[in-house]
């Protein structure tokens, strides 16, 4: 079904701008009319305005879901019947990677082939994952004494509300929805309010591959209004949430002042990279410097800590160095841009203050370090490497979410990992060495969720991705990303 939406036409990039939130199987405005401004980040001019819902538009959002949800349109229709329109979303968000891919660059200002070749694709076939997933799942039958059979079927939650940032939100918002539509919950998702178009655009595609009115829902709007009533709505039954640690646990606190729904977190990181002397440093420093400047290192897992073995320490940013001049910054529309802007004027702010702050407290620039004044009003930052950080300096304890590495240097292998798990973040963890024994006693003292020995930010949607300590808890991607969105019920019957 193909659904009507406002939109802004006549524009430089050939794609139409969406302007309205979609609730119900439609798109409309926010009640109160009230929109907010869309910026492009390579020009820091403002390009279009969507609907800024609030608490009112929430609580019409949740009423759809709970209605879709009560007629068992999508939560009882035949996991093989789910699987069917999930395969032909992924179809059709593939089907329009051009525009999608557009509408995320100019949200973002991530360069338009990364979002074309890499976020488009990626999100296409997390939702076909989950499709495909979903009809191979089994419940259980106890083993109860002869006189009774309990069988134990997943049950899906009902309402849930999925709030994801700004950095992916295509594939941020399909880590959500792939497994909570699959498991036959309703959704309102809530895109970061710089980053809404992807989320409201494939809301229609997902009506044209079949899903049922009501069951997706997307409110755009800030944090503070339709992200806080998402979290405090009583017939919300699980909050999904991807974003920073101190949001995180303000949902914890939502959620323990209404109804105690069910919350899961993805939260910050401040991942560590541990580089031994015995390591292949060409591939270490290749890993070391995409793990950072990948993405403006506006990544959650971005290793953003290089913890390096001092007698290998310089060889090694002398590489990294060299691949930090090799990327071409600039408009990410251009082909050859590697480095694109950070998202928004706020960011580009904080970013700059946390180099600052690096400079002023005896971290040593070795390359970067600034602003790109070259490049106009947008939000670009110079790949930045710091030298001489100790590890509790604010550099290397928070997440300053651009493209900065702080570097500090160890004598021996148990301080290395020791200097790696003195942060309140596990999210994740490079480890460099070509000694086995040594990745092993890495693997297992670091405290992160995901640890990559001599490779970085490798994946695929079969292999869990989430956080230990203040990066959350809960997990995206593969089949244990169902347990968010699906309880247990035991149903006993007596012969
Ligand atoms: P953020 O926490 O500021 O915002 C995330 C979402 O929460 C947005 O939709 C925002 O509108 C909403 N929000 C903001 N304030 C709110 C409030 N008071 N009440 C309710 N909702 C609110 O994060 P961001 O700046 O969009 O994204 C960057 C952060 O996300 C980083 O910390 C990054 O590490 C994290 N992240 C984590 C993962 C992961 O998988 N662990 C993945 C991507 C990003």
């Amino acid at each position: 079904m193909a659904v009507a939406q406002q939109t802004q036409t006549g524009n430089a990039w050939g794609v139409e701008l969406p302007k309205q939130a979609f609730i119900g199987g439609r798109y409309v405005d926010a009640r109160d009319g009230k929109q907010l401004p869309c910026v492009f980040p390579g020009t820091g001019k403002t390009i279009g305005q969507v609907a800024a819902c609030d608490s009112a538009d929430v609580d019409v959002a949740v009423r759809s879901a709970r209605k879709s949800f009560d007629s068992g349109a999508w939560s009882r229709m035949a996991p093989q019947d789910r699987r069917k329109v999930l395969i032909k979303l992924s179809e059709l968000i593939l089907s329009h990677r051009d525009e999608l891919a557009t509408l995320e660059t100019l949200n973002v200002g991530k360069p338009f082939l990364n979002a074309k070749n890499g976020d488009i694709p990626s999100a296409a076939s997390c939702i076909g994952w989950f499709g495909e997933a979903i009809d191979k799942i089994y419940g259980e039958v106890g083993p109860t004494p002869a006189d009774l059979t309990a069988v134990i079927t997943r049950e899906p939650l009902g309402v849930v509300a999925a709030i994801v940032p700004w950095n992916y939100p295509l594939s941020m918002a399909a880590w959500k929805l792939g497994p909570a539509l699959a498991a036959g919950n309703s959704v309102v998702l809530k895109p970061a309010e710089q980053s809404p178009y992807t989320a409201l655009r494939i809301a229609a595609l997902a009506m044209e591959a079949g899903l049922p009115e009501g069951v997706l829902n997307v409110v755009s709007g800030y944090g503070e209004t339709a992200g806080q009533a998402l979290g405090r709505h009583m017939d919300v039954d699980c909050v999904t949430f991807t974003g920073s640690t101190e949001v995180g646990k303000l949902f914890m606190r939502y959620a323990g002042e209404s109804n105690a729904k069910r919350v899961s977190l993805e939260l910050g990181g401040k991942s560590p990279q541990v580089v031994l002397a015995d390591s292949d440093i060409d591939a270490a420093a290749q890993g070391v410097a995409a793990g950072i400047f990948a993405n403006a290192g506006q990544v959650c897992n971005a290793g953003s800590r290089l913890i390096v073995d001092r007698a290998v320490k310089d060889e090694l940013l002398d590489r990294i160095v060299k691949y930090a001049k090799g990327l071409r910054i600039g408009d990410p529309f251009h082909a050859d841009t590697k480095l694109g802007p950070l998202v928004s004027q706020e960011q580009h702010a904080r970013v700059l203050s946390y180099i600052e702050h690096g400079k002023q407290h005896g971290a040593k620039v070795v390359t970067g370090g600034g602003r790109v004044a070259a490049l106009g009003e947008g939000f670009f930052v110079e790949p930045t490497v710091f030298d001489g950080v100790t590890n509790d300096m604010k550099i290397a304890q928070e997440e300053i979410f651009g493209p900065v590495l702080s570097t500090i240097t160890f004598k021996d292998f148990d301080e290395a990992l020791a200097i790696a798990n003195d942060t309140i973040y596990g999210l994740a963890a490079g480890v460099w060495t070509n000694d086995i024994r040594k990745a092993q006693r890495a693997a297992k003292a670091i405290r992160a969720g995901v640890v990559w020995v001599n490779c970085f930010d490798r994946g695929n949607m079969s292999v869990p991705f989430g956080g230990f300590k203040q990066s959350g808890h809960g997990r995206d991607k593969s089949l244990h990303a169902i347990d968010k969105y699906t309880d247990w019920k035991a149903v006993w019957y007596a012969s």
